[in-house]
C-alpha cells in the first residue's frame, strides 16, 4: 500500500493486488516474512484494501489463511476460498474472480486444487514463476513476473516484451 500503489499511481499504471483476508487485521506474521526477513511485515488493513479499490485497482484472493493449496483437502480448500471472496466482497463490494495461490510453485499447487479454483469461479489461478504467458493462455496458469530492486528499467521492459524470465 504504501510502496506499490504509489508508483503505480504515478506511472498511471493500476494492478491486482492479492490478498489473505483473514490475516488482515490479524496482526499475525507470514511465515515467509519470519524466515526470509527474520521480522514480520505488516500486512495492510481493510481500509488499505478500500482504498486500492478506490484507485482503481483489482484485489484477489490468496486464500483465506495463506494455506499451501496443495496439502489442504477439497473440502477445507473450498470453505477457504469462498470465505477470502466473500471477505473480500463484504469490505469492498467488489466480488473477485482473480487467484493468486500462496508460495507460488509448481509444488504448492495440484490439478485437484486448480479444479477446486475453477469450480469455485475463479476466472484464473496465478503462479508465481517468474516468466511470461504466451498464447495461448492458460487462464489457471497465469504466469507473473515482477520487477525487483535489483532489475534494471530496460530489463524490466524486455520482460514485458517476453524476453526471458525475471531471476537474477
Ligand atoms: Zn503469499
Amino acid at each position: 500500500m504504501s510502496n506499490a500503489a504509489p508508483i503505480l499511481e504515478f506511472c498511471g499504471m493500476t494492478a491486482c493486488f492479492f490478498v489473505s483476508t483473514a490475516m488482515i487485521g490479524s496482526g499475525l506474521p507470514f511465515d515467509h516474512d519470519i524466515e526470509q526477513l527474520g521480522a514480520s511485515v505488516p500486512a495492510m488493513t481493510w481500509d488499505d484494501v478500500r482504498r486500492l479499490v478506490a484507485a482503481g485497482h483489482e484485489i484477489g484472493s490468496h486464500t483465506a489463511r495463506h494455506i499451501d493449496v496443495s496439502r489442504t483437502g477439497a473440502e477445507d480448500l473450498r470453505a477457504d476460498l469462498l470465505d477470502s471472496v466473500n471477505s473480500i466482497e463484504q469490505h469492498t463490494g467488489v466480488r473477485t474472480r482473480f487467484l493468486a495461490f500462496p508460495f507460488g510453485r509448481r509444488q504448492h499447487t495440484s490439478e485437484a486444487a486448480v479444479a477446486c479454483a475453477r469450480e469455485a469461479g475463479f476466472a484464473c489461478y496465478c503462479w508465481a514463476e517468474g516468466e511470461t504467458n504466451y498464447f495461448p493462455l492458460d487462464p489457471y496458469h497465469l504466469r507473473r513476473c515482477g520487477p525487483h530492486w535489483r532489475m534494471t528499467t530496460h530489463r524490466f521492459l524486455a520482460l514485458l516484451d517476453g524476453w526471458g524470465a525475471s531471476s537474477g
